[in-house]
């Protein structure tokens, strides 16, 4: 994996990693009831999130929250998403092996790992250097390489890697800004959260021939895509 020199040079100290316990019991219990229960069908997202140890993504005072059936605060006020809402958008984004995908909100990380799990070549930003170092930490711990972290404000995209086939934003801009349907490729897909707080649209963007179509999924709860984070 490779990381900026800024998130590779922070020192840091969180998510001690406890290998011993697997929770691989509470993982599948989470598949089954949560994710299948609920029709998430494609056997590939519902492999990488049974697979991938959510857990090791948490920190540590949250740790046994990880496998709940909602949001986790992994720190700075922010959260890992629902497992729920994790498998829907990976599962709408419609991944195949060696897409370029760019993540809008690294956080702990986990989503860009459920990505790179189904083979795609992903790039995820974000804004808070603490979560992002944690992120780095995390996936390289796990042996996660086809992940490029990037720290910084992703609010316009990441023009420098930019197009991409998939573009999966996973904090709430109150519209959709404006550059970023821009760096999708023909044919791509955007999943993006847009609107107020506490009152949000999870909107699929499909770029086909110059013309964007926009579909509604579901109503979500996301925490804000900021300009100015601490
Ligand atoms: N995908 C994450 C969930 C992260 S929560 C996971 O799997 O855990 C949303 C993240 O978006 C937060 O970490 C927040 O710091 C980040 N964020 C908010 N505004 C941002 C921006 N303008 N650019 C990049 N990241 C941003």
């Amino acid at each position: 994996m490779k990381v900026n020199t800024a998130t590779a040079t922070r020192p840091r100290r969180c998510h001690p990693l406890r290998p011993e316990m697997d929770h691989a019991s509470e993982r599948a219990q989470m598949v089954h009831v949560q994710l299948r229960g609920r029709g998430i069908r494609d056997e590939a997202v519902l492999g990488a999130l049974a697979h991938l140890p959510r857990h090791q993504f948490i920190p540590p005072e949250n740790r046994d929250l990880a496998y709940r059936d909602g949001p986790v605060g992994i720190g700075a006020g922010q959260t890992i998403s629902q497992p729920y809402v994790v498998a829907l958008m990976t599962e709408a984004l419609d991944i195949e092996p060696g897409l370029k995908v760019l993540e809008v909100g690294t956080g702990c990380g986990y989503q860009a790992a459920v990505l790179a799990v189904l083979e795609a070549r992903v790039h995820s930003i974000e804004i808070r250097p603490r979560l992002s170092a944690c992120a780095a930490t995390t996936l390289s711990g796990l042996g996660i390489e086809n992940v490029t972290l990037h720290h910084g404000d992703g609010y316009d995209g990441l023009s420098a890697e930019a197009p991409f086939d998939r573009i999966i934003v996973t904090a709430a801009p109150e519209r959709i800004p404006s550059e970023l349907p821009e760096q999708l490729k023909d044919g791509g897909r955007m999943l993006i959260p847009v609107g107020p707080r506490r009152r949000q649209k999870l909107l699929l963007v499909q770029r086909e021939g110059g013309q964007f179509r926009t579909t509604e999924l579901l109503d979500v709860l996301f925490v804000p895509l900021t300009r100015d984070a601490i």
